[in-house]
């Protein structure tokens, strides 16, 4: 593995045993190296000072009935040690509203909380960190879209899920980066404004040339703006001169340069399998073009020695929660960690999650 990943987690504060004795914390320290199978950054020392906190967590979580969800760009400490499930936001808040629990812990960022809250109303939604926002959903607010709507009348509003719950409730429809194409390409009309990505929306351009005009907004993810077309070229120049077949595989967050240079680009989950997909075929030297999480679980869910080549980028949003902030929401949250979304807000948010629910699948 040659991909520069970020410094190796440090052994944590010892906050106590919680009661578990030696043998009982060894074994989950074990598990834990297993599970992450990232020895040289995972060491036993720091999986044995994360065991006592990852057993508390697991006990509390049946003993309240809480289902606990991770998106993908958490720490392996969290994805491995304690969600129930690991997924992109999409798919997480569909887990959410089928489960048969009533208390949702969501570790993610705001807006990821606020969808699993608008999906499933009755809920209660527990959000550990609730300053953990997003530059992608922090650059619109509801008034912005009021506005592009006044000086567009009637053309469809589509906002990427990154949003909050008060700009979801002001658009016709949401999407994901693994459905925008196909249900921009279902909405009727010659034009859609589309928010607020604008990387993905300019990649939604040059899909529908020629069909729809799509109207942009001017947000970005900071983390897959940080990759470009001309860095992307040069690893691939690198490598082919050194014999390698290098895979690129990018986020639709990405720069449209970046996406021209990938062989394949998709939603983290998309990214995932195709990994893994290539790595089943003896195509083992690949470059992930997102957030560094992606590759922690590459790293973890594939059999055998990956090349992952280059750099990734980290979400400091995203590495916002830690075990701790987990831990504290379980025995009791603060009123700020429950998701609460005005009622009228969330009636509207949940018609665009609805529609989507219905143009994509
Ligand atoms: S990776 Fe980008 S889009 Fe995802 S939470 Fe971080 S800033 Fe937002």
């Amino acid at each position: 593995m040659v991909l520069d990943m970020p410094s190796a987690p440090i052994p944590r504060v010892f906050l106590g045993n919680f009661g578990y004795s030696e043998s009982e914390i060894d074994k989950e320290a074990v598990r834990l190296q297993y599970a992450i199978r990232q020895p040289m950054r995972w060491s036993m020392e720091v999986c044995r000072s994360l065991a006592p906190l990852t057993l508390e967590i697991n006990r509390l979580k049946k003993e309240k009935d809480v289902f606990l969800i991770a998106h993908s760009y958490q720490t392996p400490d969290i994805t491995y040690g304690v969600a129930d499930s690991v997924a992109d936001s999409y798919a997480l808040s569909k887990e959410a509203r089928d489960a048969p629990q009533q208390t949702i812990l969501f570790s993610s960022v705001r807006f990821m909380a606020e969808t699993a809250k608008i999906v499933s109303p009755n809920k209660t939604v527990l959000h550990p960190s609730p300053d953990a926002g997003c530059s992608l959903s922090d650059s619109i607010e509801a008034e912005d879209v009021i506005r592009m709507k006044e000086d567009n009348p009637g053309v469809p509003v589509v906002c990427y899920i990154n949003t909050s719950a008060a700009v979801k409730a002001e658009c016709d429809v949401c999407v994901t980066s693994s459905n925008y194409l196909r249900i921009c390409e279902r909405l009727p009309g010659d034009s859609l404004i589309f928010v607020p990505d604008k990387f993905m929306g300019r990649h939604l351009q040059n899909s529908l040339w020629g069909k729809k005009e799509v109207i942009l907004y001017d947000g970005e993810c900071e983390v897959h703006a940080e990759f470009t077309g001309p860095k992307i070229r040069n690893w691939k120049k690198n490598m082919s001169e050194n014999g390698v077949d290098l895979k690129v595989l990018s986020h639709p967050e990405c720069d449209s340069e970046v996406l021209e240079e990938s062989d394949f680009v998709g939603s983290s989950e998309l990214l995932m399998n195709e990994a893994k997909r290539l790595a089943s075929i003896g195509n083992r030297d690949m470059m992930l073009i997102t957030e560094c999480g992606t590759a922690d679980r590459v790293l973890a869910e594939t059999e055998g020695n990956l090349n992952l080549m280059g750099a990734c980028v980290m979400c400091k949003h995203m590495k916002k929660t830690q075990l701790e902030d987990i831990l504290q929401v379980l025995i009791d949250p603060y009123p700020e960690q429950i998701i609460d979304i005005p009622e009228g807000t969330l009636k509207r948010a949940s018609k665009s999650l609805d529609e989507m629910f219905r143009l994509a699948e």
